[in-house]
């Protein structure tokens, strides 16, 4: 028993539809994964394979709990996003046998400090101060895929105040979910526990406080935040 010379941090964890909860390690997100938001973004979808930035796991918000608006930034954007949950780890895991690594999935948002985000790429520095920031990763409730199979195409939607911001398809992601994982597994060691944000489609714009966020996955679920 170690003797920790001050409390540890509690585990980060999302409550699972039913019952339960999924502990979280890290959270690995992709970027520009639809052509669309490449595009917006003003990047060429054709040419770039996929890259990877991360969350740290407690800035996850669960859903229905707000978000406070964040520091040092006047442009919030939204990034409705699938969230892929992994039971099982690995390298070099192969795209044919990534999903049964996979536990489940949630509907979440990667949001983000676009005006931080833009200075960072623009001077060639870090993104982390953009997209890592405490409170950035909304989540709704985890369901398993035992229960409903794993997604590769159906509505990803996000209504801010009732008004559709951004629609799409999941099949219309660049790197699907088998490719993600077995490309993100040549880079790092993956864990139970990992989570990994695939991506947005276009139409991400900025909030402000007092804004209701309501995002679906279909098949998947939903996730609810207020910016406060
Ligand atoms: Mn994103």
């Amino acid at each position: 028993m170690v003797d920790f010379v001050i409390p540890p941090p509690s585990v980060a964890a999302v409550p699972v539809a039913g019952g339960g909860a999924f502990p979280v390690r890290r959270v690995y997100c992709v970027g520009r994964n639809y052509a669309e938001h490449a595009r917006e973004m003003g990047s060429d979808p054709d040419r770039e394979p996929p890259f990877f930035f991360m969350k740290p796991a407690d800035a996850l918000v669960i859903d229905g709990a707000d978000m406070p608006y964040p520091p040092q930034s006047n442009s919030l954007h939204h990034e409705m996003e699938l969230v892929v949950a992994l039971s099982e780890g690995g390298v070099d895991i192969q795209e044919a046998d990534a999903l049964r690594h996979v536990w489940g999935y949630a509907a979440g948002l990667d949001m983000t400090r676009r005006d931080l985000q833009n200075a960072a790429k623009k001077e060639g520095k870090p993104w982390d101060m953009g997209k890592a920031f405490d409170a950035s990763a909304p989540i709704g409730l985890m369901v398993p895929a035992a229960k409903i199979g794993h997604p590769s195409r159906g509505l990803i939607e996000l209504k801010v105040n009732g008004q559709v911001r951004q629609t799409s398809d999941l099949s219309k992601m660049i790197w699907d979910i088998p490719e993600t994982i077995a490309y993100l597994s040549r880079l790092v060691r993956l864990a139970p526990g990992d989570l990994i944000f695939t991506g947005t489609p276009e139409g991400v714009a900025a909030v402000e406080r007092g804004d209701l966020l309501e995002g679906v996955v279909a098949g998947v679920g939903t996730v609810r935040t207020r910016i406060v």
